[in-house]
């Protein structure tokens, strides 16, 4: 029997809701009164109020499914089975109600008697010292202890800084020998794409005071999160989360337009699933109110769409593209996210209008880049001057690990000092133009980062010189 992401989605709800959790359907990807993070990367991110005690949970136990933004994870998408710069986390949580003997009891059975996985290509690891998890895993369960994974504190102690802190118990898929490194220690920990992390279960249980003294919290708190699109994959048993029902169907649209077909080139396949994955952030963060911009969240979505777009062009395909993908994001996701379908024609017009500014000068960017390429080559120089990259930065719209990732596979580094350098000059040249740093009481940025006709196509407030303007 196999499930569509969908119904993975709903299934896990539900389960959550009949052991008395509330569902509250996701958080926007924009943090909320949080100035730490610049996206929504976690279930427990948009929670983080009701794990401190800051404020009071609407219920002690709540499940959601949510959507997550991991710009860090960028090197690895389309290179791994099961990295996304956007996706899916679903959660359960206890703000000091059950703790580990339930939280594993119920990971367990959702994964093989709802969803129907394999217990024998499942594996539990937890952290070294936390005894209790373990003889859960082992006495209750009844794992072996040979297929418990013991790990420090790298990978399964979750930590930040000082504060609320505890050991975490994660659950592996092993998705079959085909998927494996192939080196004789490939096991589970392993960073190839056999043994899955699937679900991590963080076990909130000690407090940091800042200088590595730890004391137990009265309050323990259960955090869970599991990749829906991972899941999926292990349910499906597909070979990655560019296969699963709802990504395949946009990764057929990508190859439709490109006119190319998947599992026939490596090095197009790389393209056509960062497309898929890059035009689902997009949309999602576009739905959730995130207007291209330089700088910010703005700079994050600019950066990938520009980067779907390059990635476009790798494939051959002609003209724009970016706003039919997302039409097929919508489709796919609506069921889980309503406000897709509201705001389409709002997020179609802001990709479609992003999209058009890109190609006016993507074609020159690359010409004058080849161009750049020759020339440091004919001198034998590896490294791209700062100058050269701000003026494609700053020109033609190249955001600066655009120009990294073309030029990486030429083996030819960039000089991002002299790049940060160029910036700094031009921001001060623009500053000292403007004379003024505010009009009519207000930060004169705030005008040029709204207004369209101060705003010119690429070149974001910091570089603008406004003299007639201001
Ligand atoms: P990995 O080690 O595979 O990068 P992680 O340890 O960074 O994952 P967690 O921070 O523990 O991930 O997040 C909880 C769960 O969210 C993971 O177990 C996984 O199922 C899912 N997940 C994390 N990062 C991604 C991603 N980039 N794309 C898809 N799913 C992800
Ligand atoms: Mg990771
Ligand atoms: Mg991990
Ligand atoms: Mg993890």
């Amino acid at each position: 029997q196999t499930y569509g992401v969908n119904e993975l989605r709903k299934m896990f709800l539900d389960f959550f809701e009949s052991k008395e959790h509330l569902i509250h359907k996701s958080y926007s990807l924009v943090p909320h009164n949080d100035k730490s993070l610049l996206l929504i990367n976690s279930g427990m991110a948009p929670l983080k109020p009701y794990f401190t005690g800051q404020e009071i949970p609407p219920k002690r136990r709540m499940a959601t499914c949510q959507k997550c933004i991991r710009t860090g994870d960028i090197e690895n998408v389309g290179k791994t089975a099961r990295h996304g710069t956007f996706f899916e986390m679903l959660g359960n949580f206890s703000f000091g109600d059950y703790f580990k003997r339930e939280a594993i009891h119920w990971s367990w059975e959702f994964l093989t008697e709802v969803v129907g996985l394999d217990p024998n290509r499942l594996y539990p690891s937890v952290y070294v010292d936390d005894d209790e998890a373990f003889e859960i895993w082992n006495k209750e369960i009844g794992i072996p202890a040979k297929r418990i994974f013991k790990f420090g504190k790298e990978d399964n102690f979750w930590e930040h800084g000082s504060g609320p802190c505890g050991p975490c118990s994660e659950i592996y898929y092993d998705r079959g020998e085909k998927y494996g490194c192939g080196r004789p220690d490939c096991t589970v920990g392993c960073e190839c794409d056999r043994y899955m992390e699937v679900w991590n279960n963080v076990f909130t249980q000690f407090d940091n005071d800042g200088h590595g003294n730890y004391s137990e919290l009265e309050q323990k708190n259960i955090d869970t999160g599991m990749g829906l699109e991972r899941l999926a994959s292990a349910v499906q048993d597909v070979d990655s989360i560019f296969d699963i029902d709802t990504m395949k169907a946009l990764r057929d649209h990508v190859c439709r337009l490109a006119g190319v077909i998947y599992k026939k080139d490596e090095k197009s396949d790389i393209s056509i699933r960062v497309i898929t994955d890059h035009i689902r952030s997009v949309t999602f963060m576009i739905s959730d109110g995130i207007m291209p911009s330089n700088e910010g969240r703005g700079y994050v979505l600019r950066r990938l769409l520009r980067r779907a777009c390059r990635h476009g062009r790798i494939l051959g395909i002609d003209g724009k593209f970016l706003s039919g993908l997302c039409e097929t994001v919508i489709g796919g996701s609506k069921d889980g996210y309503p406000e897709l379908e509201e705001k389409r024609d709002f997020i179609l017009n802001v990709i479609s209008k992003e999209e058009d500014q890109f190609n006016k000068t993507i074609d020159q960017g690359l010409g004058i880049l080849a161009e750049m390429e020759g020339e440091m080559k004919e001198k034998g120089e590896t490294v791209l001057s700062g100058d050269h990259a701000f003026k494609l930065y700053d020109t033609y719209g190249f955001p600066l690990d655009l120009t990294k990732e073309i030029l990486e596979e030429k083996g030819i580094s960039v000089d991002e000092e002299g790049f940060q350098k160029a910036m700094q000059v031009q921001r001060e040249t623009a500053r000292a133009a403007r004379g003024v740093t505010n009009y009519m009481g207000a930060d004169v940025t705030v005008y040029e980062s709204i207004d369209p006709s101060v705003t010119s196509i690429f070149v974001g407030y910091e570089t603008l010189i406004h003299t007639s303007k201001v």
